[in-house]
C-alpha cells in the first residue's frame, strides 16, 4: 500500500502539475494547442477519475484515442459472435461484450432469445466448457490488445496437449503502434505527443515505439496508471517539445522493459501472424491486427464456421468513431447522456468501462476547455 501511496501523493502531484503549467507556457508562443493523446482505456479512466485534465494548463489538451479493445471492435465482428450463438454454438465472452451492438442485434439479446451465452473472468473457462460439452462447438471471443493477446493464445497450446478439439476463436486481436501512426496520418487528426499504454507495453516493450518517433517526430512517453506516473509522462512530453526532441521516454520501467516480454512475444508469433486489420471508427489498418496463423486454422472461428466478417463504415447517430480519433469529446456527441448512458448504451464507447464516453460519464463533472 505504501508503495502504491507513493504514486499518489498529492504534494507532488501539485509540484508536477507546477511544472507542466510552466512548461506549457514557455510552450505558448510557439504551439498555440497542445495535443497529448493516451492510447489505453485504464489511462483515459484514470485521467477522468483524478480529474487530471482539469490540472492542465489552458494550451495543453488531453485527448483520448482507440485505448479500449472493446470500443473498437467493430459491428461486423459482433454480426458474427451473434451468428454463431444463434446457430446454437456456446459462445463465451468477457462480461463487456455482450453489449456491445452489431448491426442487426447484440449478444446479450440472444441471450434472452435462448442462445448461449457464457461471460467468463478468464480465457480458461472456454476450456473448461469445451471439456464439459465434448459434442458441442465452443467458440472463445478473443478481442484485445497486445495485453490479453498472449493469455488468449495460451489456450491453443493447451488445447493442443489435452487434445481438446471442440473450441475455437473468433479473433479480433488489436496491435497499436500501426494504430498510433494511422492516427498520426490523418491530416484532420492534432497529436503532438503519445501517452503510450503500460500494459501493453509491458509486452510489446518501449522499444516498439522507436519507429513512430524516428518516422513521426512525435514524443512517445510510456506511463503507469498513478496519478504521478500519468503526470510525470505528460511531463515528459512536453520538457522534449520544449527542447524540440522526439524520443521513447520510459516513465514506468518499473514494470517496462525495452525489449518487453520475450515469452509472451514468442507465443504469440508462434501462433499468429499479423494482417490489415478493421477498427470501428479507423478503417482498416495495415498491420494492426494478428489472427490465427493457417497451420493452426482448426482453431479460427471465422474459417472453421464459414463467417463472413464485413466492415460497416457508419455507426449510425453514434459518434465513436470520431470519439476514437479523438476528432470530438464525448460530450460533443447529442445523444450523450441522452439517450446514451451505461444502463442504455448506444455504442461500444459507453458499452465498456474503459471507454472514453463511459469514463467521462462517470467521472468528468465539466470540461474546461475551449
Ligand atoms: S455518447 Fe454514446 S452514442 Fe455518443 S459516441 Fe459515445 S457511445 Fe456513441
Amino acid at each position: 500500500m505504501k508503495y502504491v501511496d507513493e504514486f499518489r501523493d498529492e504534494g507532488a502531484a501539485r509540484a508536477i502539475a507546477g511544472k507542466i503549467c510552466q512548461l506549457g507556457e514557455s510552450l505558448q508562443s510557439r504551439m498555440q494547442k497542445i495535443c497529448i493523446m493516451e492510447v489505453c482505456g485504464t489511462h483515459t479512466v484514470a485521467i477522468e477519475r483524478c480529474g487530471i485534465r482539469r490540472m492542465m494548463p489552458k494550451n495543453v489538451r488531453l485527448i483520448s484515442g482507440p485505448g479500449c479493445p472493446v470500443c473498437v471492435t467493430h459491428a461486423g465482428y459482433m454480426d458474427a459472435a451473434t451468428e454463431l450463438a444463434m446457430k446454437g454454438v456456446i459462445v463465451v465472452t468477457f462480461g463487456d461484450m455482450i453489449n456491445v451492438p452489431g448491426t442487426r442485434t447484440k449478444l446479450s439479446e440472444c441471450r434472452a432469445a435462448g442462445a448461449r451465452v457464457e461471460i467468463c473472468y478468464s480465457p480458461e473457462t472456454a476450456l473448461e466448457i469445451a471439456q464439459e460439452y465434448p459434442s458441442k462447438e465452443i467458440v472463445f471471443l478473443a478481442v484485445g490488445f497486445e495485453t490479453t493477446t498472449a493469455p488468449i493464445i495460451t489456450l491453443l497450446e493447451t488445447a493442443l496437449r489435452k487434445k481438446i478439439v471442440n473450441m475455437s476463436l473468433l479473433t479480433s486481436f488489436k496491435r497499436i503502434p500501426p494504430a498510433m501512426i494511422a492516427l498520426l496520418e490523418d491530416p484532420e487528426i492534432k497529436v503532438n505527443g503519445f501517452l503510450c499504454p503500460a500494459h501493453v507495453s509491458a509486452i510489446i516493450g518501449a522499444d516498439a515505439y522507436r519507429p513512430i518517433v524516428s518516422e513521426k517526430k512525435i514524443p512517445c512517453v510510456v506511463a503507469g496508471f498513478e496519478p504521478l506516473d500519468i503526470l510525470l509522462g505528460i511531463s515528459g512530453i512536453l520538457e522534449q517539445l520544449n527542447k524540440g526532441r522526439a524520443e521513447v521516454e520510459n516513465q514506468y520501467s518499473r514494470v517496462v522493459r525495452n525489449q518487453g516480454n520475450m515469452k509472451a512475444l514468442d507465443i504469440m508469433s508462434k501462433y499468429l501472424e499479423v494482417y490489415d486489420a478493421p477498427w470501428r471508427g479507423l478503417g482498416v489498418i495495415p498491420r494492426s491486427g494478428s489472427r490465427i496463423k493457417d497451420e493452426f486454422e482448426k482453431f479460427d472461428a471465422q474459417k472453421r464456421f464459414g463467417l463472413e466478417i464485413k466492415e460497416y463504415k457508419s455507426d449510425g447517430a453514434c459518434r465513436c468513431g470520431e470519439v476514437l480519433k479523438g476528432k470530438i469529446r464525448p460530450d460533443e456527441c447529442p445523444l450523450f447522456a441522452v439517450a446514451c448512458n451505461p444502463l442504455e448504451p448506444q455504442g461500444p464507447c459507453m458499452v465498456s468501462s474503459e471507454g472514453t464516453c463511459a469514463a467521462l460519464y462517470k467521472y468528468g463533472d465539466g470540461i474546461n476547455e475551449d
